[in-house]
């Protein structure tokens, strides 16, 4: 962390507080060369681009909420969807960017949902992926059928054993 006053990368923390709705630490420095003060911030939390042009803290929540619609009358519990939602968190963190594209969320909802339930997934990427016709459905289960022998997951049910 360079000193924003002559550069110096040295300087110590005089004080450090969480903010108070608790997404960020900001810490108080003082620059180990000039002696003066400045204010650095660590964010724990990260942005979502909407295509709006609006950029929104990431929620759990939000993702839960927009995959719930797709699981009604399926056997996902509240459990599946808040593990859904942390791998997604956990997906998207690891790209390492504090701001992502809304579109990257939909991405990677997609992957853990079609895990959890095929017809699920089906629902929401016709949805996000603005299915306009049988043959997107077509070949999205095409898709998933090709898939169901190559993805190998600690926690995908036997297909075929209900
Ligand atoms: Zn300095």
């Amino acid at each position: 962390m360079y000193c924003p006053y002559c550069r110096n990368s040295e300087s110590r923390v005089v004080d450090s507080r969480l903010t108070d709705d608790g997404t960020a630490i900001r810490r108080r420095r003082q620059c180990a060369a000039c002696g003066r003060r400045f204010t650095t911030a660590e964010t724990t939390s990260m942005n979502v681009l909407k295509r709006s042009g609006v950029a929104e803290p990431f929620s759990r929540a939000k993702v839960i909420n927009g995959v719930r619609k797709a699981c009604q009358g399926r056997p996902v519990t509240d459990d599946d969807l808040a593990l859904l939602a942390q791998e997604v968190e956990e997906a998207v963190r690891s790209s390492g960017a504090a701001e992502i594209d809304a579109h990257q969320v939909g991405l990677a909802i997609l992957t853990p949902l079609q895990q959890l339930d095929e017809i699920a997934y089906l629902r929401f990427a016709s949805v996000y992926q603005d299915f306009g016709s049988l043959e997107d459905f077509e070949r999205a289960i095409a898709k998933l059928r090709a898939e169901r022998g190559s993805v190998v997951t600690g926690r995908q049910r036997p297909l075929g054993a209900s």
